[in-house]
C-alpha cells in the first residue's frame, strides 16, 4: 500500500502537542491555581435561544412529508446565498458567484483539487498553520513565506519577493497578528496579483470584527481584485457556527486562468464532485442568523470584541506592547527584550497562570511575540486581567 508522498513532507505540530502537555503538567502540579487557557481560537458564547429553536424545529420537520429536505443545490440555498450576498457584499456580489461550504476549513481543503500539485504558494509568517498543511497535503511544489514584521506593521511585502508565486494566501483581519490591511495596502497587493497572475485566496474569517468602515472586510472592495482573487468566508467564529459548520466562497465569474478557462467552473465542478453541499438543517439556520442583522445586534461579537478591548487595556497598562485587538479578537504580544531567553508560554503560565500560543507555533517571526485569543469566558478574562494588573512585567532575575 502506498501512501501520500507529500505527507513526509508535512512538519509534525510538535509545538501544540507540547502545549496541551505542559498545561496538564502545570494543572497536575498545582491543583490549587486555576488557569485561564487563552490559547485557544474556539468559540465560547451560546448562539441566541430563537436560533437554536429553529434549528431544532427544522431537525424536527426532516421526519416529516413536507420538511423532509433532501439533497440541496451544490452551491447552496439560494436563500442564503442572496442573504450572504446582501450581509456580507451589500449586494456588490452576484449570489451566483457565492457557494455556500461547511466552512473556510474545508474549502481549503477542496481548494487543493482546484489549484493541483506542483504550485509555488506564498503565505503570510506568522500565518493561520492550516494554509501551509493542506498546500503540502495537496502537493505545492514549494511554500515561501512572506515576513510580517513589526516595523513594517505586520505588511506581507509580497514585493520583496525573489521569486513570483502562483497563489498568494491572505488572512485579514489576520490571524495571529490581529492587524488588518488597510485599502492602499490591499491594494498595491492586488495590483501585484493582476500584473504578474498570481491567484490570492483571501480570508475574512474575522472580518466582521473590523470597526472602521474606511478599512477593507473583503478583498472584491479593491478594483481589479475579481480577476485575480477567490474569497473564503465563515460563519464560525462571529455566529457560534464552530461546532454547526457553515461558510461559503466567493469565486467571480470574470476570473479566468491564462488559458481563458473560468476559475469558477473548475470550483463549480470541484464543489459538485467533492461535496453535495453544505447540511440543508444548518443552512435554514445560516438563513435564520442573517434576518435583520446587524454587527450591534450579533451578541456574539460584541461579547467577543469587550474581551479583546478588557485584555488589551489590562496587558498595555502593565507594560506589554500589544498588537492586534481592535479589530480583531486576536491579541499579538512582544515580549520584553529582557525576557528574550524565557520560554514565553511557561512565562505566561507560571507567573499569571494564564495559557497563551507562542508566537513560534505561527512561524519563524512570531519569535519573541504570544497570541491570546478573546474568544474565552468573560469571567476567566476578567480573571486574567486582576492578574496582569496584580503587578508590572515581571522579569525573573535569572532573565536578566
Ligand atoms: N481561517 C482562519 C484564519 C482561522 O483562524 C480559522 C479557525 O481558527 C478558520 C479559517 C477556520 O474556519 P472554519 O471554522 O470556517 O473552518
Amino acid at each position: 500500500m502506498l501512501s501520500n508522498p507529500y505527507f513526509k513532507k508535512l512538519k509534525p505540530s510538535y509545538l501544540f502537542k507540547e502545549i496541551s502537555e505542559k498545561l496538564c503538567m502545570f494543572k497536575n502540579n498545582n491543583p490549587a491555581r486555576t488557569v485561564v487557557d487563552l490559547s485557544l481560537g474556539n468559540t465560547t458564547y451560546p448562539i441566541e435561544k430563537e436560533l437554536s429553536e429553529h434549528l431544532a424545529s427544522v431537525a424536527y420537520k426532516q421526519s416529516s412529508k413536507n420538511g423532509y429536505l433532501g439533497y440541496g443545490p451544490e452551491n447552496g440555498s439560494a436563500t442564503l446565498r442572496s442573504k450572504v450576498a446582501k450581509t456580507f457584499y451589500r449586494s456588490t456580489i452576484s449570489p451566483d458567484d457565492i457557494f455556500i461550504s461547511d466552512g473556510i476549513k474545508c474549502d481549503l481543503g477542496r481548494l487543493q483539487s482546484l489549484l493541483g500539485p506542483g504550485r509555488i504558494v506564498a503565505l503570510q509568517d506568522p500565518v493561520y498553520p492550516a494554509y501551509r498543511d493542506v498546500s503540502i497535503i495537496g502537493g505545492a511544489a514549494e511554500v515561501i513565506s512572506v515576513p510580517c514584521r513589526e516595523e513594517n506593521d505586520f505588511f506581507p511585502d509580497i514585493r520583496s519577493l525573489s521569486r513570483i508565486p502562483d497563489v498568494l494566501f491572505l488572512c485579514s483581519p489576520n490571524n495571529p497578528t490581529g492587524t488588518v490591511l488597510n485599502r492602499k495596502q490591499l491594494t498595491s497587493i492586488v495590483n501585484y496579483a493582476l500584473e504578474n497572475e498570481v491567484l490570492i485566496v483571501f480570508d475574512t474569517a474575522y472580518s466582521l470584527f473590523i470597526a472602521d468602515e474606511s478599512l477593507p472586510k473583503s478583498i472584491f472592495e479593491i478594483p481589479g481584485a475579481e480577476k485575480c482573487a477567490i474569497e473564503f468566508g465563515s460563519f464560525s467564529k462571529t455566529f457560534g457556527f464552530t461546532g454547526l459548520r457553515l461558510g461559503w466562497s466567493v469565486v467571480p465569474s470574470q476570473l479566468q486562468y491564462s488559458d481563458g478557462a473560468f476559475v469558477q467552473h473548475h470550483w463549480r465542478r470541484v464543489v459538485s464532485t467533492l461535496f453535495n453541499g453544505a447540511s440543508s438543517v444548518i443552512q435554514e439556520a445560516g438563513i435564520k442568523a442573517l434576518e435583520a442583522y446587524s454587527p450591534q445586534n450579533n451578541a456574539a461579537l460584541q461579547y467577543y470584541k469587550t474581551n479583546a478591548n478588557l485584555l488589551k487595556d489590562a496587558l498595555l497598562s502593565v507594560g506589554f506592547s500589544v498588537f492586534g485587538g481592535d479589530h480583531s479578537p486576536y491579541l499579538w504580544v512582544k515580549l520584553p527584550k529582557e525576557l528574550a531567553s524565557v520560554d514565553p508560554f511557561d512565562f505566561f503560565l507560571e507567573e499569571y497562570g494564564v495559557a497563551v500560543t507562542p508566537g513560534v507555533g505561527f512561524g519563524s517571526e512570531g519569535e519573541g511575540f504570544v497570541r491570546f485569543s478573546s474568544f474565552g469566558d468573560r469571567s476567566e478574562v476578567e480573571l486574567a486581567c486582576q492578574r496582569f494588573a496584580s503587578r508590572e512585567i515581571f522579569v525573573p532575575s535569572g532573565a536578566l
